[in-house]
């Protein structure tokens, strides 16, 4: 039945044509997924591998959303973020979570990649409310040193994208890259967390003051608005080291740093410049509105004595040097930065001479 045939034959000649598309549509999407092994391992920082992701990524897979969901029991991971000032709070696709339970249903499945059309017990907590679930999700696992750090989802408003029979290898391949990526990036990150911070005090050093300075500044001059900064020194700490010992006195250096962080804003920079001496950076804020600052520091420190772990309680002052950025000045950052500090440095040295436990005001 030559007729029979040659509609046989035409079937296949569709069937096979429609798997040479389809063929041709995989390799594209892994030539696509390929292409950012590269991207991710090549990330700049957290923030970066976390754009790629979202954004570039996300748009060129075609996929409608694309979560990542950390597992982050200590709060290390948090903590480092925020200090470097990334905002999580404005990152909804960034989820955090305390344990593998949170993941529900998924937390049992997640030694290789799940595709399957969305399902809240399976995927609710990789698409939080407000978000709106997608379709078909992709959820693979991140895995470093056989250990779940995470999960990226991939979703999609077509419910067929994600299918339970599909093959999962680029996916893993994929999911391995962005555990590397990731590990890299929050290594390092805490590599710059730890070069900016002061080991005693927890609080910023003078590395980190002087590089915000130089950003706050052009930041200033850009935008027209003030700033101040405060050169603070706690007074006689040389006897207070003598009268109860180096180690208490890294005490009264640590609670000091709390009073000082405890009466600034977020956006404000604080930092232990050496020994007993702390700089802040007071953003949008002139010198009457530093000066309020300031005084607010200065009281809380002398009006109530820091109590140590020994029990004793202990009066502390501090006199505070306090200077406001000339916007018109023309020289350049660099200069600036270093005379605006001189100019705070010289106001504390007058609140010394002035008989310590004070506030003034650079001329
Ligand atoms: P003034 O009121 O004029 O500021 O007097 P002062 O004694 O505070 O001033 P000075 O700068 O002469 O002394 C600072 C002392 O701070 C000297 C040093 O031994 C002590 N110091 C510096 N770094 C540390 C530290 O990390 N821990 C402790 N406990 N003491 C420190
Ligand atoms: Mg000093
Ligand atoms: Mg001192």
């Amino acid at each position: 039945m030559p007729q029979d045939l040659a509609s046989e034959n035409h079937r296949l000649r569709q069937e096979l044509a429609q798997l040479l598309k389809l063929a041709q549509e995989n390799q594209q999407i892994l030539k696509r997924y390929q292409a950012y092994d590269l991207q991710f391992i090549g990330a700049a920082g957290f923030q970066d591998l976390i754009d790629i992701m979202f954004t570039r990524f996300a748009k060129d897979a075609d996929l409608d959303v694309v979560t990542l969901s950390l597992l982050d029991p200590d709060y290390d991971v948090r903590r480092i973020l925020a200090e470097l000032n990334i905002r999580f709070g404005d990152l909804p696709n960034l989820i955090f979570l305390n344990e593998e339970t949170e993941l529900g249903e998924l937390a049992d499945r997640l030694y290789a990649p799940v595709l399957g059309p969305y399902a809240e017990p399976m995927h609710g907590t990789l698409f939080p409310e407000p978000m709106a679930a997608p379709a078909s999700v992709a959820a693979i696992p991140l895995i470093r040193r056989h250990r779940l750090i995470g999960c990226l989802a991939l979703g999609s408003r077509n419910r067929a994208r994600f299918d339970p029979a599909m093959g999962t290898e680029f996916l893993e391949h994929m999911g391995s890259i962005v555990a590397i990526s990731l590990e890299n990036v929050i290594n390092t990150e805490k590599l710059k967390h730890i070069g900016l911070t002061d080991p005693l005090t927890g609080i910023n050093n003078r590395r980190y003051v002087e590089r915000r300075l130089l950003e706050e500044i052009g930041r200033a001059r850009r935008h027209g608005h003030a700033l101040s900064c405060l050169y603070i020194d706690i007074d006689h700490f040389k006897r207070i080291n003598d009268r109860i010992g180096h180690q208490a006195g890294d005490e009264v250096l640590r609670g000091v740093a709390g009073r000082i962080k405890a009466e600034l804003r977020l956006s404000d920079a604080l930092g232990r410049f050496g020994g007993e001496e702390f700089v802040v950076v007071l953003i949008d804020a002139g010198m009457d509105d530093a000066a309020v600052v300031a005084e607010r520091i200065r009281q809380s420190i002398a009006e109530t004595p820091l109590t140590l772990t020994s029990g004793a309680a202990l009066d502390v002052t501090v006199s505070i040097g306090l200077a406001a950025l000339d916007l018109a000045g023309k020289e350049g950052v660099d200069t600036a930065a270093r005379r605006f500090l001189a100019r705070a440095d010289e106001a504390l040295y007058q609140a010394k001479q002035g008989g310590r436990n004070r506030v003034v005001r650079s001329a």
